[in-house]
C-alpha cells in the first residue's frame, strides 16, 4: 500500500493495536498512501511509534485478505463467493430460523477489542433489540474482565486512574504482571525515561523482564514469583505496610470506608500474610518482599501498572482488588505520579468493556437489571430488553456443546486460535447451526463457520478508540473499505436484513446516541474531538474538558472500599508428570495470534515463538539451545523450540502465543477467574521433552 510519491493531504488516525493508543500521519497522494508517521501532536504518543505501529499498514493490503462474502451450507462444504445481499439474506435466514426452532436464547455475538467504540455499540444493540437476548460479549473477557470488576467493586469505576503525563511525577512504580517494553513499548519508553531520573522500580514477575535492564536506574527490586500466587504476594505487602505502620491513615480516614478497613487490617495483620509465610507459598525471599513493600510506602508518590499476568488467572479479579488496595493504604490515588494503571493489551479494550458488550451491562457500566437504565434504550430503540444477563464467551461454547446455542456472530476476533482449551472452543463451535465470521482473514475459526463476512481495515474506519487512559481517540478514514462497507454498516446491514430498520448514515451519528444515553461521554461529539484532538472520558457538563485523574476529591463510589483478598491456590497443579509452571506473553515485534504483524514486516523481527526454560531445567532434560522440543499438559500438546535462558526460574517456562503452527492455547487449561471467568492462561502444569518436531 506504500507507494513512493509526494504526498498532497493527510489524515490523522489511531494505531489499532495495543491499548497506548499512539496517533499516526497518514499522507497520500491522491487515494495513494505514501507513508505513515507517528504524529507529534499525539497525546498518547507525542511522535513516537513502535516498530508494530510502524509497520501496521502493511495488513491493509495483504493479498490474503477476503474482500468478498462467502456462505457455505455445512462446514464440509467449499466456500461459494456470493453478494453481499445474498450473504445477508442467508444469514438472516439462517439466524431467524435458529432463533424460531431454539428460542431467541439459541443465538449470540462475541465482538473484539479492535473494534471501535462505534461498531461495538452496535453489536450489543443488534444482540440486544434485534436479538432479544444479552448474550453479546467482548474478547475482553478473556484479558481484562478483571479489571471491569475489580476497580469497580473498589474505586467505583472499571478504568485505570492516570493519564500517561502522571508517570512523570512517579517517584515508585510498580509493575505487576505485564512486561511494558514489549506489549507497550511508547509508555515504557516515557517509564524508562522516569526511572533514569531517579524513580525505583518493583517488578512483580515470574520472569526478568527487560525494564529490569533499564541503565541509570536508582534502584529495583525484582520478585520472582511462581506462578498463580499473585495475590499471596500483595497481601504480604499489604502485611508489612500495615504492621510496620506505613499505611497512611490520615488518606484512608478521609477517603475511604474506616470500618472496612478496619476488618481488612484485622485479616492482613495475620501472620499467614508475614513474609516469611508468604516466601513459603510463592518463592519470593521474605527480605525481598520487606523491602520492597518499605520502598512503596516510603518512596513517595507510588503508582501500580499491571497487565494481563495480574488478570489471566483464577484469582484475577482478587489480585486487582488486592493492588487497589495497596494503592488506598499509601494514599496513592487521586493525584498526579500514583494511581492503579491497567495496562490494556488490545487498543480499545476500555472502549468496547464502556459500550456495554459484557453480558450483564449495557453502556456504562450499568447492570441490565437496573429498569431504569433498560427504559433509556427501550425509549430509543422501541424494544423491550431483556432483564437477565446473558451468557459469557466459556458459557455460549458449553451451551453449544449442550445444545442450546446455535448461532453465533464473531466480529473481529479468533476465538480458536486465542481462546482457552483449542478442543472445546471447537466442539462448541462445531455443534452450532450458523457461525458468522465478520474478519479480514480466512482466521481459524472461520473453519467452523457457515458465512464470512470480510472486514475492514483500521486504515479504513471512521469511528473512535479509547486507549488505557480513557483516552479518546478519532480514528479516520485513509481510504475506503476495501470490501465495499465499513464495519458497522455491516451490522447494520444485517440488523436490517433481520427487520431493524435502522438509519444511520455516518459514525459521527452513533456516537451521538452514545453521548445522549451514556452520562460518561455525555459531551462527546466529533466537532469537538477535531476540535481538541482527544478527550478523556468523564466528559460531560461536571468534567466539560474531561478527566485525566480519577478520584481526585472522592472516589466515584463515594468512600474506596478495602476488601478482603484471600488467597486461593489454583486449581492447575504440578505434579510428577508434568513438573513445571508455563507462562505466557508477547514479544515487541508481534501482537497476540499474529493474525495481522504476521502479514507486515513484522516477520523478520521474530519468526517463530520459543519455549524459555531455565539451564537447570533444560539440563535434566537433555535439551539443546534451539532444539525442538514437546510441551504437554493434561489438556493437550504442541511442539516448539527451546531458548534456554535464566531470565525465567527453574520449574517456569514461558512462551509467546504470536503463530497458529505453536498453537499455546492448545496446552492452556479451562480454568478461569472465579468472578469474570477470565482465562487462566498465566498458569500451567506442563512437561517439557526433547522431540523430532512437528
Ligand atoms: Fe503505539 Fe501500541 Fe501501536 Fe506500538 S502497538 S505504535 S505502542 S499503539
Amino acid at each position: 500500500v506504500i507507494e513512493m510519491g509526494t504526498p498532497d493531504r493527510s489524515v490523522i488516525t489511531t494505531c489499532a493495536y495495543c491499548g497506548v493508543g499512539c496517533s499516526f500521519k497518514a499522507e497520500l497522494n491522491g487515494d495513494k498512501l505514501v507513508r505513515m508517521t507517528p504524529y507529534k501532536h499525539g497525546k498518547a504518543n507525542r511522535g513516537h511509534s513502535c516498530v508494530k505501529g510502524r509497520f501496521a499498514y502493511g495488513y491493509a493490503s495483504h493479498p490474503d485478505r477476503i474482500l468478498n462474502p462467502m456462505i457455505r451450507d455445512s462446514i464440509d462444504e467449499p466456500w461459494r463467493e456470493v453478494t453481499w445481499q445474498e450473504a445477508l439474506e442467508f444469514t438472516a435466514t439462517r439466524l431467524k430460523g435458529i432463533r424460531e426452532t431454539y428460542g431467541r436464547k439459541s443465538l449470540g455475538v462475541i465482538t473484539s477489542s479492535r473494534c471501535t467504540n462505534e461498531e461495538t455499540y452496535l453489536v450489543q444493540k443488534l444482540t440486544r433489540a434485534v436479538f432479544e437476548n444479552n448474550n453479546t460479549d467482548t474478547c475482553a473477557r478473556v484479558c481484562h474482565s478483571p479489571t471491569g470488576y475489580g476497580l469497580g467493586q473498589t474505586f467505583g469505576t472499571s478504568a485505570g486512574t492516570q493519564d500517561f503525563d502522571s508517570v512523570e511525577d512517579t517517584d515508585v512504580v510498580i509493575v505487576i504482571g505485564a512486561n511494558p517494553t514489549d506489549g507497550h513499548p511508547v509508555f515504557a519508553s516515557r517509564l524508562k525515561k522516569r526511572l533514569r531520573e531517579g524513580a525505583e522500580l518493583i517488578v512483580i514477575d515470574p520472569r526478568r523482564i527487560d525494564l529490569l535492564a533499564t541503565p541509570h536506574m536508582s534502584g529495583s527490586h525484582h520478585l520472582p514469583l511462581r506462578p498463580g500466587t499473585n495475590v499471596a504476594v500483595v497481601s504480604a505487602l499489604a502485611h508489612v505496610i500495615v504492621t510496620e505502620g506505613l499505611a497512611d491513615e490520615a488518606f484512608i480516614r478521609e477517603r475511604c470506608d474506616w470500618d472496612e478497613f478496619q476488618h481488612y487490617a484485622e485479616f492482613i495483620r495475620e501472620d499467614r500474610h508475614s513474609p516469611e509465610a508468604t516466601e513459603m507459598l510463592t518463592g519470593v525471599p521474605a527480605q525481598k518482599l520487606r523491602e520492597a513493600a518499605r520502598a512503596f510506602a516510603k518512596g513517595g508518590n507510588g503508582a501500580i501498572y499491571y497487565g494481563l499476568g495480574v488478570t489471566e488467572h483464577s484469582q484475577g479479579s482478587t489480585t486487582v482488588m488486592g493492588i487497589a488496595n495497596l494503592a488506598m493504604l499509601t494514599g496513592n490515588i487521586g493525584r498526579r505520579g500514583v494511581g492503579v494503571n491497567p495496562l490494556r493489551g488490545q487498543n480499545n479494550v476500555q472502549g468496547s468493556c464502556d459500550m456495554g458488550s459484557f453480558p450483564h451491562e449495557l453502556p456504562g457500566y450499568r447492570h441490565v437489571k437496573n429498569p431504569e437504565v433498560r427504559a433509556i434504550y427501550e425509549d430509543l430503540w422501541k424494544v423491550k430488553i431483556d432483564p437477565e444477563p446473558g451468557l459469557r464467551i466459556p458459557n455460549m461454547l458449553d451451551a453449544a456443546v449442550e445444545g442450546t446455542f446455535k448461532g453465533l456472530y464473531v466480529q473481529g476476533e479468533d476465538i480458536l486460535q486465542s481462546d482457552p482449551d483449542t478442543k472445546h472452543v471447537a466442539a462448541g463451535l462445531a455443534a452450532m447451526e450458523c457461525v458468522i465470521v465478520h474478519d479480514l482473514f480466512l482466521n481459524e475459526t472461520a473453519n467452523y463457520a457457515h458465512v464470512f463476512l470480510p472486514g475492514s481495515s483500521f486504515l479504513e474506519k471512521e469511528g473512535t478508540f479509547t486507549n488505557a487512559e480513557r483516552r479518546i481517540n478519532r480514528v479516520r478514514e485513509v481510504m475506503k473499505p476495501m470490501n465495499g462497507y465499513a464495519d458497522w454498516e455491516v451490522t447494520q446491514l444485517l440488523a436490517n436484513a433481520m427487520g431493524a430498520g435502522w438509519h444511520y448514515t455516518h459514525p459521527a451519528q452513533i456516537m451521538e446516541e452514545i453521548a445522549a444515553t451514556t452520562p460518561a461521554f455525555a459531551n462527546v461529539t466529533y466537532d469537538m474531538l477535531e476540535e481538541k484532538g482527544s478527550v478523556q472520558w468523564p466528559c460531560n457538563d461536571d468534567a466539560p474538558e474531561g478527566t485525566p485523574l480519577m478520584h481526585v476529591d472522592g472516589f466515584v463510589r463515594g468512600q474506596g472500599r478495602f476488601i478482603v483478598t484471600e488467597y486461593v491456590a489454583t486449581d492447575e497443579k504440578t505434579g510428577p508428570r508434568f513438573p513445571l509452571l508455563l507462562t505466557t506473553g508477547r514479544i515487541l515485534s508481534q501482537y497476540n495470534v499474529g493474525a495481522q504483524t504476521r502479514r507486515t514486516e513484522n516477520s523478520v523481527w521474530h519468526g517463530e515463538d520459543l519455549l524459555e526454560i531455565h539451564p537447570h531445567d533444560a539440563e535434566n532434560r537433555g535439551i539443546q539451545e534451539g532444539a525442538w522440543i514437546r510441551l504437554a499438559s493434561r489438556s493437550g500438546e504442541t511442539t516448539l523450540r527451546a531458548t534456554i535462558t535464566d531470565r525465567v526460574s527453574p520449574g517456569v517456562v514461558y512462551t509467546t502465543f504470536h503463530h497458529p503452527d505453536t498453537q499455546a492455547n492448545v496446552v492452556t487449561t479451562d480454568y478461569s477467574d472465579w468472578a469474570t471467568n477470565c482465562p487462566e492462561y498465566k498458569v500451567t502444569a506442563v512437561q517439557v521433552a526433547p522431540s523430532n518436531g512437528p
